[in-house]
């Protein structure tokens, strides 16, 4: 399996949680502790060992917040 590294320009997240439901690997989630400068509860990586690098997470949000780089085949 691939994998992948996730990046997440959280000033634009606005936690819709669409990431969340579309990554088949189930990583990620809203951080609980904080908000970004627009009151909005930002997505994180939980257990970034796991990704898969496969993307649905970046296809789906609709606000181009997350990048997903390849590390590995
Ligand atoms: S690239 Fe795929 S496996 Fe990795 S966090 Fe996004 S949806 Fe999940
Ligand atoms: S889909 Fe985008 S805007 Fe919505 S919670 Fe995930 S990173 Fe934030």
């Amino acid at each position: 399996m691939p994998k992948g590294k996730v990046t997440f320009e959280e000033a634009l997240c606005k936690g819709c949680e669409l990431c969340v439901h579309a990554c088949p690997k189930k990583i990620l989630k809203l951080d609980g502790q904080r908000v970004n400068a627009n009151g909005y509860k930002v997505a994180i990586i939980f257990d970034p060992e796991e990704c898969i690098a496969c993307g649905l997470c970046a296809m789906f949000c609709p606000d181009t917040v997350i990048t997903v780089e390849r590390l590995s085949q």
